[in-house]
């Protein structure tokens, strides 16, 4: 093994990149992202780079230098992968071939856009640094702010409008937000907090057009007609993972979108080619082999590192069975989530008003835990989960951490 190639330049592509070299793997490492940018940290990007005042840059984990240097990584930013050749073993870039021995994957995903949005002006998604920049600039300028979309990066960008006392509205197509996922009680807690700080929630509808003026948004027109004023427009609608370089492949991709499939060792089946991030769906063994495709920054995290390891030595690769992890800003509260919401009963253990707590069922085990505003609970749940930990045992230790007073 002599060449590794790493395709998307972001945290996992980055944990992929360190995993090699901290395994002791002394050969060529190539790094291929489409951004201009050294990877960074994008959570933040919904949530304090979007503060008043915040006029910092995004938070880089390692600069150039230091990537080739320490790492010796030969750095290709700026550059998009455009097929993948895995007879030939060769990753193409325009107007160049790049060898491989192992190859990750993990070139993430795009923001779906809104119909009809190009060539106007102030009509953003929100994932990278460029994105996020243009946000914040037309937040400076006091925009009235509508977001399509009461998923997690929809509500932190209302979360942060809201908190420079702008004017929102979030317009959700579904009856409550996130209840398909998270279950109807958690929905219904996690709306409220959007009325709770002067959001107006549009439930139930969607967006049928966009009005502008010499080329800038001015406003949203919904299917029952109602135009809401706009000068900034967020549609945070999900992902698409970013595989259509892929389609000439011999890879497996998701029948219904697009994303890489693999094992649990995070291979795809074709030698040599392993995934990590938000462009994979992995069978995880923790949830009875389910397919997973996680959007998180810690399953990025850890996938990364393993899909490189596992790259360098496939003879040594073993199931990787991640505990998803997220968390979201929304106001002054802190939402977190851990394991799987697939479940066969959600149980609310605490009224919102006190830090919400659901936990999820599936058979006899606890599969998934949910907090609002209870920061040290959610790890212990996590723990928990990782152990395979018996449903009517979690239940009880809710309960009895339920009836102690929170210090
Ligand atoms: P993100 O990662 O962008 O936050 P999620 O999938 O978590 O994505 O949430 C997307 C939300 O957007 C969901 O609540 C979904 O019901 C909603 N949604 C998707 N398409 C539309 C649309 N065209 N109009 C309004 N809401 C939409």
């Amino acid at each position: 093994m002599e060449r590794l190639v790493v395709v998307g330049a972001s945290l996992a592509g980055l944990r992929a990149v360190q995993s090699a070299r901290r395994a002791g793997f002394t050969g060529s490492i190539t790094l291929i992202g489409a951004e201009e940018h050294v990877p960074y940290d994008r959570p933040p990007l919904s949530k304090a780079f979007l503060a008043a005042g915040h006029d910092g840059e995004a938070v880089s984990f390692h600069s150039a230098d230091e990537l080739r240097e320490q790492f010796g990584v030969e750095l290709r930013l700026g550059v998009s992968a455009e097929a993948l050749d895995t007879a030939a073993r060769e990753v193409h870039l325009p107007g160049r071939a790049v060898p491989y021995d192992g190859l990750v994957i993990a070139t993430g995903a795009t923001p779906r856009t809104l119909p009809g949005a190009d060539g106007i002006a102030g009509v953003h998604q929100l994932r990278t640094l460029d994105d996020a920049v243009a946000i914040r600039n037309a937040l400076d300028a006091g925009a009235r702010t509508v977001v399509v979309g009461a998923g997690f990066i929809g509500s932190e960008v209302a979360s942060a409008a809201r908190k420079r006392n702008l004017p929102v509205t979030v317009v959700e197509a579904s009856d409550l937000p996130l209840s398909r996922s998270l279950g109807l009680e958690v929905g219904a807690v996690c709306a409220g907090l959007h009325g709770a700080h002067g959001t107006h929630l549009k439930l139930a509808r969607t967006v049928s057009g966009l009005e502008s003026q010499y080329g800038q948004v001015t406003g949203v027109r919904l299917d029952d007609g109602t135009v809401l004023p706009a000068d900034l427009v967020v549609a945070g609608i999900g992902v698409t993972p970013a595989t259509t370089w892929l389609s000439d492949s011999s890879l497996p991709l998701h029948e219904h979108d697009g994303g890489l499939l693999c094992d649990s060792t995070l291979w795809t089946g074709v030698e040599g080619v392993y995934a990590a991030g938000d462009v994979a769906h992995a069978v995880n063994p923790l949830f009875d082999d389910d397919l997973m495709r996680l959007e998180h920054w810690t399953t990025a995290a850890e996938q990364g590192a393993v899909a490189a390891r596992h790259a360098l030595d496939p003879a040594a690769a073993v199931a990787h069975a991640p505990v998803p992890y997220f968390w979201s800003d929304w106001y002054e509260h802190r939402i977190q989530f851990t394991g799987t919401a697939h479940a066969d009963e959600v149980h609310v253990l605490r009224p919102a008003s006190e830090g919400l707590l659901a936990l999820y069922r599936r058979g006899d085990r606890l599969a998934g835990a949910l907090t609002v505003d209870r920061p040290g609970d959610i790890m212990k749940f996590r723990r928990r989960i990782a152990a395979r930990g018996d449903w009517t045992e979690a239940l009880a230790f809710a309960e009895r951490k339920d009836a102690t007073p929170r210090g």
